[in-house]
C-alpha cells in the first residue's frame, strides 16, 4: 500500500505551500469541510488557494467540483497536487505559520480521498530546523537535511492529530506518568503560574479518571497548550491530544502569585477534554464512527459528547482533590445560571438542540430557539447520575466506562445509551428504570423545566438549591440587560410572555431607566434604540425571571 505523502513548508507569515502525493488514478482531492470537536461547518476550502496539478507541462491548474472538492486530470504516474493555505488562526482548533510557532490541525488544510483512508501517511515539515522542538502524539523524527518527519497510520488519525513546532526556548515540556502510560505537557506562550503546580493538578485529575474507567485506549496522551498574549478561552480534543488555548497568558496568576481563575479555568478545561478519550474519541456517536470530513455529520447525542463530558470533568476535579466540594458547587451553580436563563430550553430538546449544532449550535442564534448541548446536557447528565446512585446503579461515570470497556464497540447509538442506563437503574427494582425513561422523556427528548427534578435532586446529595430574585427588577420582569455599544443598556435575553415582553421589548433594545412605583417598573426605553418609548411592567412576585440558583451543603 503507497504512503501519501504531505509536504508543508511555511512560505510566508501566515502562508504554508502544501505539496500532497497520491497515487496514480486519483479522481479527486477533498479538503474537509469540518472538524471534530467543532459539530458544525468550518469550511475549511475558504483558506485555500492556487491549487494545481503537476503533469507533464508543468502545474496545471485544478477546476472545482465541489465547495470543497477538485477534480484531478489523468496522468501517468502519481498524482501530486500544490495549493496554498492561509494559517492566520490561532484558538484551539485552527492552523497558525510564523516564523516562531508552526501550528497545524491537519482536518483543515490537508487533502484526503475517501477510497485511501487506510494508507499510511507522512508528513514532512522541511523548514523546521533541528532546534525546534514538536509536540504531537504522532510518532516523529528529524533530520537535519530535511526537516522533520511525521507519520500517521491512516487518514483518521492524521486528520485527528495536530502538532506545534517552535523554537526549544519557546515550547516548555513536562511529563508525568500514571497506569504506566506516559502523560505529556506541552507550553507555548507565558507560563505565570509554578510549573510543578500545573503538572501535579494535572497528574491528580488523571489519576482519578484512569481509575474510573480502568485503561486508557492510547498509549500515551499529549496535553498541547497555547498561551497567547490576547483573550482566548479553548479547547478542542483529539485521539491522543489535546489543543487547549488560554489568553491573555499573564491573567492566569494573581499579582500576589497565587492560582487565578484564569488558571482554574485551564485545568477545567483539560480534565474535560481528557474525558473525552473515552467519551468521544473510543465511544462515539455512530454518526461519527468513522467521522466523514466531506459534509455535515449530526447526531442527537451531542448531549452525551459534550454534556456528560462536561458535568464528568467537573466532577473529576471535585474526586482528585483539586477542587473543593465549595469549588464545585460554585461551577455549577455557574452552569444552572446558563441553564435557568436560557428560555430555549424550554422550546427545542437537547436531543434535537445536539442535531441543530450544525445550523447555528455555536453562535448567539434567534431567541429562545434550542438549548445547549454542553449545559442543558451537563444537568440532564447531573440528573441521570443521581438517579442511577439512587436506585442502586452506580454512578453515571460506571455505565460510561463499561460503554467505552476495551471489549465493547465504539459506535454509540441512543438506545445503546439509554438501555444501559435503565438496565443499571433497574438493578434494585423496575422502579429505578421507569424514572430513567422518564427523564429521558421530559429532558432529554422534552422540553420539560428540569428545576423541581433539581432540588429534588440536590437534596438526594445533602445539597440545597434555591432561587434568590435577581439584584435587576427588569430582570425579574423578565428582561435581561446587559452592556451594549457605547456603554448603552442593551435588552440580551428577554423572556417570552413576560411582563417585559407583553411590553414589546426584545433583543437589542435599549434600556435609559427604570423606576419603581408601587409594584410597578416604570421603563424608557428605545425599540430597535432609535424609537423612544415607555412602558409600566407588574413586577412578579416571589423570584420572577432570571433568579439566581444557589446551593449549599447541607450541615452535617
Ligand atoms: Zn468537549
Amino acid at each position: 500500500m503507497m504512503t501519501l505523502r504531505h509536504r508543508i513548508a511555511r512560505t510566508g507569515r501566515h502562508e504554508l505551500t502544501i505539496t500532497s502525493v497520491f497515487p496514480a488514478g486519483m479522481d479527486y482531492i477533498q479538503i474537509p469541510v469540518w472538524r471534530p470537536g467543532r459539530y458544525e461547518r468550518g469550511d475549511f476550502g475558504q483558506y485555500v488557494r492556487g491549487m494545481v496539478q503537476r503533469t507533464d507541462t508543468g502545474w496545471t491548474p485544478l477546476r472545482k467540483t465541489g465547495l470543497h472538492r477538485w477534480a484531478c486530470v489523468p496522468t501517468e504516474g502519481s498524482v501530486e497536487v500544490q495549493f496554498h493555505f492561509t494559517a492566520a488562526q490561532l484558538n484551539a482548533g485552527s492552523t497558525w505559520a510564523d516564523d516562531r510557532l508552526l501550528y497545524v490541525n491537519p482536518v483543515n488544510c490537508l487533502p484526503y480521498h475517501d477510497d485511501l483512508t487506510e494508507h499510511p501517511v507522512e508528513v514532512q515539515l522541511p523548514d523546521i530546523p533541528l532546534h525546534w522542538a514538536i509536540a504531537t502524539a504522532l510518532p516523529h523524527m528529524s533530520d537535519s537535511e530535511n526537516g522533520v518527519f511525521l507519520m500517521a497510520n491512516g487518514t483518521q488519525e492524521l486528520m485527528d492529530s495536530p502538532w506545534m513546532a517552535a523554537p526549544e526556548e519557546d515550547l516548555w515540556h513536562g511529563e508525568y506518568e500514571v497506569g504506566g502510560h506516559p502523560f505529556h505537557i506541552h507550553v507555548w506562550g507565558r507560563r505565570n503560574y509554578e510549573d510543578a503546580a500545573f503538572v501535579e493538578a494535572h497528574k491528580k485529575f488523571t489519576e482519578s479518571q484512569m481509575a474510573a474507567f480502568g485503561w486508557l485506549p492510547v498509549p500515551q496522551y499529549h496535553f498541547l497548550y497555547l498561551f497567547p498574549d490576547f483573550p482566548s478561552r479553548h479547547g478542542v480534543e483529539h485521539e491522543a491530544s489535546t489543543v487547549i488555548t488560554w489568553g491573555p497568558s499573564d491573567q492566569l496568576t494573581h499579582a500576589d502569585g497565587t492560582a487565578s481563575e484564569g488558571l482554574e479555568e485551564v485545568i477545567d478545561i483539560a480534565s474535560h477534554e481528557l474525558v473525552h478519550t473515552w467519551n468521544v474519541k473510543r465511544l462515539r456517536p455512530a454518526e461519527w464512527m468513522p467521522y466523514d470530513f466531506s459534509g455535515p455529520s449530526p447526531s442527537r447525542m451531542g448531549y452525551i459528547a459534550e454534556g456528560v463530558t462536561t458535568y464528568l470533568g467537573d466532577l473529576f476535579l471535585l474526586e482528585a482533590g483539586v477542587i473543593e466540594m465549595e469549588g464545585w458547587l460554585r461551577r455549577f451553580e455557574k452552569l444552572l445560571t446558563r441553564h435557568l436563563w436560557n428560555p430555549g430550553r424550554l422550546q427545542t430538546s437537547v436531543a434535537d438542540s445536539s442535531f441543530d449544532t450544525w445550523l447555528d449550535g455555536y453562535a448567539i442564534g434567534v431567541p429562545h430557539r434550542r438549548g445547549n448541548i454542553y449545559v442543558e446536557g451537563a444537568v440532564l447528565a447531573f440528573l441521570c447520575d443521581v438517579a442511577l446512585n439512587r436506585a442502586g446503579g452506580g454512578w453515571l461515570v460506571d455505565a460510561l466506562a463499561e460503554l467505552a470497556g476495551p471489549d465493547q464497540p465504539r459506535a454509540l447509538t441512543e438506545d445503546r445509551w439509554w438501555a444501559t442506563l435503565e438496565r443499571r437503574a433497574a438493578q434494585r427494582g423496575q422502579e429505578g428504570a421507569v424514572e430513567m425513561r422518564q427523564l429521558r422523556a421530559d429532558f432529554c427528548e422534552g422540553t420539560e423545566d428540569t428545576w423541581p427534578e433539581l432540588v429534588d435532586a440536590m437534596m438526594h446529595q445533602g445539597i440545597e438549591a434555591k432561587l434568590e430574585p435577581h439584584s435587576d427588577t427588569l430582570a425579574r420582569c423578565g428582561a435581561l440587560c446587559g452592556k451594549g455599544r457605547e456603554g448603552r443598556t442593551e435588552v440580551k435575553v428577554c423572556w417570552p410572555d413576560s411582563p417585559a415582553w407583553q411590553a414589546g421589548l426584545r433583543r437589542g433594545d435599549v434600556v435609559d431607566s427604570t423606576t419603581e412605583e408601587n409594584q410597578n417598573l416604570v421603563v424608557e426605553w428605545k425599540r430597535d434604540a432609535v424609537h423612544v418609548e415607555r412602558a409600566t411592567l407588574p413586577v412578579p412576585r416571589g423570584a420572577g425571571h432570571f433568579a439566581r440558583p444557589r446551593l449549599a451543603a447541607f450541615p452535617g
